[in-house]
């Protein structure tokens, strides 16, 4: 079977629309307001000439649980069955405490991640993507999922940890 790449952070960090730009196509929804992907949802995806599975994820009604503990616990399933996971951060707002928890999370899994730092659109904003390295994960992949900047980098290091 091809190897699993779980995406996971928390609501319109861009998710869905990276999965979009890695698969080259408009499949996963992506929406202006948060709560539209269902919890998991598998594709085939290629890079380098290799096959992956990527799995996005979302689900992120609000229900009695609160916020954090849905992401996290999205994020945690999808880890779960993946090889290797992207965790994606919005560059522009910086780490927020769900995010954490997410991290937190992942740190437990002792699976490789590779981190996102989406929203960079320009170079401007690179710094802010720098300011992800205290997240812990290594270096912080800027990329801007909407215009394609800086996605190849970001596969290169997957796929050498996939
Ligand atoms: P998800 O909830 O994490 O799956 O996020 P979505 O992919 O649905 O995107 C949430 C919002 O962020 C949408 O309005 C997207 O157009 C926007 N968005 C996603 N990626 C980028 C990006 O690289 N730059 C900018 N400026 N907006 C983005
Ligand atoms: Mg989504």
């Amino acid at each position: 079977p091809d190897p699993v790449l779980a995406i996971v952070g928390r609501p319109n960090v861009g998710k869905s629309t990276l999965v979009n730009r890695i698969l080259g196509r408009r499949e996963a929804v992506v929406e202006d307001t948060p709560g539209v992907t269902r919890d998991r949802v598998s594709y085939s995806a290629h890079w380098s000439g290799r096959n992956f599975t990527l799995v996005d994820t979302g689900g992120w009604e609000h229900d009695a649980k609160g916020i954090h503990a849905r992401v996290a616990e999205q994020a945690e399933l999808a880890a779960d069955m993946a090889d290797a996971v992207l965790l994606v951060v919005d560059a522009n707002v910086g780490a927020t405490a769900t995010d954490e928890a997410v991290v937190r999370m992942l740190r437990r899994k002792k699976k490789p991640v590779i981190l996102a730092a989406n929203k960079v659109d320009d170079m401007v904003q690179e710094a802010e993507a720098a300011a992800l390295w205290s997240l812990g994960f290594g270096q912080p992949y800027p990329v801007s999922a909407l215009h394609g900047r800086g996605t190849a980098d970001m596969l290169d290091a997957v796929m050498e940890v996939l």
